[in-house]
């Protein structure tokens, strides 16, 4: 909590000028903390008589934080066969490990997926905790939750990462919660500082026009979610060898309120945007659902999948699976052909890995171009036709 001394407070303003949040005005000559207040300490660091505390355990140091060692990242299943993103995890934890010289551990659970660790061996991991347990089959929340917690409590892990999936956008803050631990949800970069061995998570902020670093100096585990597509995958190496050690689990981790009936897959999740190899994205430019039926015909002339910028989505012409960027999906397509997408920054995040980009927009100014390898200027509903008849021919001889 941020307390003011009213006995030290000059009104001085410097305050309210320091939060980011507008969550400390001054009235009447005294400093009022409202709702939003996220006790970063900007304001107290800025505080020049001292007039400002935070009280509570936010900020107090964990008694001993050499205690926690090691890297871990959650390799997350289902039915039985490892999401790629794990395998990005490892890419990335195998460096900041090498880096603290500590291990690599990859948490896996579910139901008969012991198969599967030495997957995870090969793609860099030292140790496979493996949990598994016929209600660790399908994603619970709750049971996921507890045991992963349970785990941490046990072994002390100084990082934890997992993607940023659906099921790691859920189960990780709940961890980091009861844990009181710090969490960096959708980092882009992570690394370690030399000095002092502490993680440094970047990610985008404010929209995407900066880029902010943060760090967890009060706390462990040092807990971050990495989007899929972001990080490299590490090179299988099946001479690899590593330790698979099965975890005991009580009964009382394993209870659920949830039960789960059927699973039904999502016609619109039969293509996933992050796993073609070539993408044709549309964006405001096509100016409506019939337009996106040319998108669609040029996809699949090149045996890709229809992508979208935010503002077509919006517009309701395409659905929310399609979207591109930092609150759509990270794509890193071989080939991505933007049509009628203007290149704001936060479309370029989710698709500035792609391989070649094509950028088709009337706009010889476009931001887009700034991100593509080939441009093409000119009206899109003249230049994706005469796309498509090329290819088809090509096709044909
Ligand atoms: C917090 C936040 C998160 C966001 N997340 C995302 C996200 O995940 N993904 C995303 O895409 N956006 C996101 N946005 C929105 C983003 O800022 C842009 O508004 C959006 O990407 C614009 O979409 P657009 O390029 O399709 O439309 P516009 O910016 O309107 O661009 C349309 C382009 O089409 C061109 N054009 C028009 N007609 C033709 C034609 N006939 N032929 C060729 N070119 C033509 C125009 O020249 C123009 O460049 C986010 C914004 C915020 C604030």
């Amino acid at each position: 909590m941020l307390i003011v001394d009213a006995d030290k407070c000059i009104g001085c303003g410097v305050c309210e000028d320091s939060c980011a949040f507008g969550a400390i005005v001054v009235e009447d000559g005294l400093a009022v903390v409202g709702d939003s207040c996220t006790l970063c300490g900007a304001c107290v660091e800025n505080c020049e008589v001292e007039a400002l505390c935070i009280e509570g355990g936010e900020k107090a140091v964990q008694a001993d934080l050499s205690a926690w060692s090691g890297i871990w990242i959650f390799a997350e299943s289902r039915h039985g066969e490892i999401a790629p993103v794990a395998f990005e995890l490892l890419g990335i934890g195998r460096k900041l490990a090498d880096q603290r010289g500590v291990s690599l551990t990859a948490v896996l659970f579910g139901d008969h997926v012991q198969e599967v660790a030495s997957e995870l061996i090969s793609a860099g991991a030292d140790q496979v905790l493996l949990a598994e347990n016929p209600a660790l089959a399908q994603y619970r929340e709750d049971v996921y939750g507890r045991v992963l917690e349970r785990l941490v409590q046990e072994y002390k892990p100084e990082v934890v990462l997992a993607g940023a999936t659906a099921i790691g956008r859920s189960v990780i803050p709940q961890v980091a919660t009861i844990l009181g631990a710090g969490l960096t949800a959708d980092c882009t970069g992570l690394e370690i500082r030399e000095e002092d061995g502490m993680l440094l998570q970047t990610r985008p902020a404010f929209g995407g026009n900066i880029m902010a670093t943060i760090e967890c100096p009060h706390s462990r585990p040092q807990m971050a979610t990495v989007r899929p597509n972001v990080m490299a995958r590490a090179e299988a190496d099946s001479s690899r060898t590593g330790e698979v050690v099965e975890v005991a689990l009580d009964d009382d981790l394993l209870a659920s309120r949830v039960e789960v009936l059927e699973i039904v897959v999502s016609s619109e999740e039969r293509v996933n945007i992050q796993e073609v190899e070539a993408l044709v994205a549309g964006g405001r430019g096509v100016e409506s659902e019939k337009g996106f039926e040319l998108i669609g015909e040029l996809a699949e002339v090149l045996n890709g999948a229809v992508a979208a910028s935010r503002a077509a989505v919006d517009a309701g012409w395409v659905s929310y699976p399609h979207q591109v960027g930092q609150t759509g999906k990270t794509v890193s397509p071989k080939l991505y052909i933007a049509c009628g997408i203007s290149g704001a920054i936060q479309h370029a995040v989710g698709m500035q890995s792609a391989e070649t980009v094509i950028a088709i927009n009337r706009d010889k100014n476009a931001p887009i171009y700034d991100f593509a390898t080939y441009g093409l200027v000119g009206d899109l509903f003249e230049i994706v036709p005469l796309l498509i008849k090329k290819i088809q021919e090509q096709r044909s001889v």
